[in-house]
């Protein structure tokens, strides 16, 4: 049997999956990644991604900040890819549990899938850091410098700085679904980013899938690993 077939057996032996994935998940939809050849790591700016992304940053220098973040993290066009599909598909016939991920594109819940546990929160939601009053993305977007509400207050995307801590209802949910998956499929993250990389621990069971187009820290201890596009390979499974 090949690796593809191994792995749609164990999909269709599953009823608990859960994914969890990372930034690779939406470059089939166009959005850079960070520490692929073409991610954000590896492009030229006066500050080194991690720095401009910092809370500390943030409040230093938010104009900054601001100009990063609308030209290389705001990627509102983006549409789902066929893995973002497939994944809702079996959550729609019951047999995924949950997503568990670091992204903040929205992508997922475009795609239809319910049970998003987004670790380093959304591109979508956005307060003032003042009154508390909710913001679009499209109004970050549209906005100059830094966007201001009507009150005066900054407004921040409510995604989790460098610096910052998770939420912890969303890591206790994240922990709860991870460890009582049947299947847990991990792919498109370099599994780099603590402390979301290390969720994965907490999967106790026999059917752990890795897909990454190259190497991770879970490579080791992984039941399949697949290699190749992650959309490209999710959207081939077939769901019964
Ligand atoms: P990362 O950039 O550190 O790693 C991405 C991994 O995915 C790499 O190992 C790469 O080889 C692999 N990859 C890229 N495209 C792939 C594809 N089509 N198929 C299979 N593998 C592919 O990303 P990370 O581990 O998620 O950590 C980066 C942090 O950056 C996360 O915390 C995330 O919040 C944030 N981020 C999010 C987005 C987004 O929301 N789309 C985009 C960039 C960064």
């Amino acid at each position: 049997m090949d690796d593809f077939s191994r792995f749609q057996a164990m999909v269709d032996q599953s009823e608990r999956i859960v994914f969890f994935g990372g930034a690779g998940m939406s470059t089939e939809s166009g959005i850079p990644d960070f520490r692929s050849e073409d991610g954000l790591y590896r492009q030229e700016y006066d500050y080194p991604p991690e720095t401009v992304i910092s809370a500390t940053f943030f409040h230093r220098h938010p104009e900054v900040f601001f100009r990063f973040y609308r030209e290389r993290m705001l990627c509102l066009t983006a549409q789902p890819n066929v893995g973002h599909l497939k994944l809702a598909e079996l959550e729609e016939k019951g047999k995924l549990q949950a997503v568990v991920t670091q992204n903040i594109d929205g992508l997922h819940q475009f795609a239809g899938n319910k049970n998003v546990l987004e670790l380093h929160g959304s591109v979508h939601r956005n307060h003032c850091l003042q009154c508390g009053k909710f913001f679009s993305a499209q109004f970050i977007l549209e906005s100059d410098g830094i966007p201001l509400c009507p009150c005066g207050g900054t407004i921040k995307p409510d995604v989790v700085l460098y610096e910052e801590s998770l939420d912890s209802q969303t890591i206790t949910r994240s922990v709860d679904a991870i460890s009582t998956a049947d299947l847990l499929i991990v792919g498109g993250t370099s599994l780099a980013v603590y402390p979301a990389a290390g969720l994965i621990d907490y999967y106790r069971g026999s059917r752990l899938v890795l897909i990454n187009r190259t190497p991770t820290s879970a490579d080791a201890r992984a039941d399949l690993i697949l290699r190749g596009n992650i959309g490209e390979l999710l959207g081939r499974l077939v769901v019964l």
